[in-house]
């Protein structure tokens, strides 16, 4: 069976796991570190494709869950794949719709103040482009999860075999394999349990993968596994030699983390990965996270936040994230951000972007999201280079000193 995805490491960061590369798709090449921009329902909200593209994205990941239940995976199929029915004819990617299942559904349901361990309960990070739209009352099986659709109520039961088969229909070219995202606000014993399930659930995922591609004549997708374990090193490190030690094409490393958790889950779970595969930080896309990130080795990212953060009037900048919204800006003539190279800075005012926000007007979100999704996506190609160049500390230093004076 010849791979469906070509990773290799062009450079390496000095006395650290960061490492500059590139994976070649069937539908173009990624160069890594990479943001990946979220297209949850098979569009990046507020974007054409065209302005897709103007931001730098090179991969675009939409969602199983959301696609299964509209417009269903057998008619995006019937129109040719994902990235002919979007017209995006880049490389794609689905997640596996574990978490859409479970959030909200199961884990997060739960009374919160239980937690005493997490220092700062707002600092908890909601991830894997849960966009506003949940499942309701998912149940979870040693099989699988039944659950409520969001649209009809329609009941619905998704094991990991049903995963795989929507996202086969879907025709991304990495699919990740199913999985059980726990709040990190649960006990270590319903972790353990849950980390258990999410094991078998991977080696289920990877099976029948694997069957359905020799089925179609070797041809198919990537399948990456995820890493799970909460902000216990155990189940981290437990996680981390298990699914590392499957065939898979590369990884995730999923879970809501707590802020304070973030880097050392991932120390923890890249030393143990095999290096020769990349590793995608699922729902992660703060700046200083993603310097965090690719210092310790982490590959690829994705975050609903600059696109959502764009359409709320939420702005980043060199200097620090904006409101531009409010009053200080109705008369600023100047441009959004003017360190960054995107067409939103260079033709139009922070003044006439309040005005968009404040007068409702749907542009003001399509601007905003473009300029968020360049100045992020921008970033970590910047990064990128300050890895090949050789200067990788001194332009992180650079960059936060301005960003979060
Ligand atoms: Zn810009």
């Amino acid at each position: 069976m010849s791979k469906p995805i070509k990773f290799s490491i062009k450079k390496e960061l000095d006395g650290k796991p960061g490492r500059a590369g590139v994976i070649e798709t069937p539908h173009g090449t990624i160069h890594t570190p990479a943001f990946v921009s979220v297209g949850t329902k098979a569009s990046v909200k507020a974007l054409t494709p065209e302005q897709i593209l103007e931001t730098g994205a090179e991969v675009v990941l939409a969602n199983t869950y959301h696609l299964y239940l509209e417009p269903g995976d057998e008619r995006v199929k019937k129109f040719g794949g994902l990235q002919k029915f979007m017209n995006w004819h880049g490389p794609t990617m689905t997640d596996s719709g574990g978490f859409q299942v479970f959030s909200l559904g199961a884990a997060y349901g739960k009374e919160i103040s239980k937690v005493v361990s997490i220092t700062d309960p707002s600092q908890l990070l909601s991830e894997r482009s849960l966009d506003g739209e949940e499942p309701r009352l998912a149940k979870i099986g040693q099989d699988g999860v039944s659950f409520r659709s969001h649209h009809d109520g329609t009941l619905h039961y998704i094991t990991p075999e049903k995963s795989i088969d929507i996202q086969h229909n879907l025709g991304a070219d990495v699919i990740f394999a199913f999985d059980e995202c726990t709040s990190p606000t649960e006990s270590y014993q319903y972790q353990e349990e849950a980390l258990e399930r999410t094991h078998r659930w991977a080696k289920r995922s990877l099976d029948h993968h694997n069957s359905l591609i020799r089925a179609n004549g070797g041809i198919g997708p990537a399948l990456f596994g995820i890493v799970q374990g909460g902000r216990e090193e155990a189940l981290r490190k437990r996680s981390a030699e298990f699914i590392g030690g499957l065939d898979f094409d590369g990884f995730g490393i999923g879970g809501s983390f707590a802020k304070e958790d973030m880097e050392t889950a991932v120390k923890w779970v890249n030393e143990i990965l095999p290096k020769d595969k990349p590793r995608h930080l699922l729902g992660i896309g703060e700046p200083e996270d993603l310097f965090m990130g690719v210092e310790n080795g982490v590959d690829l990212f994705d975050c609903v936040a600059p696109t959502r953060n764009g359409r709320g009037g939420t702005l980043y900048t060199s200097s620090g994230k904006i409101n531009v919204r409010n009053a200080e800006y109705r008369e600023d003539t100047g441009p959004l951000d003017p360190e960054c190279g995107c067409s939103v800075c260079k033709n139009y005012s922070r003044a006439y972007l309040c005005h968009l926000y404040r007068a409702h007007e749907m542009l003001g979100g399509t601007l905003g999201s473009i300029h968020n999704l360049y100045f992020i996506i921008n970033l970590v190609k910047q990064m990128r280079q300050a890895i090949l160049d050789g200067n990788f500390q001194e332009f992180k230093t650079k960059f936060l000193s301005k960003y979060s004076k």
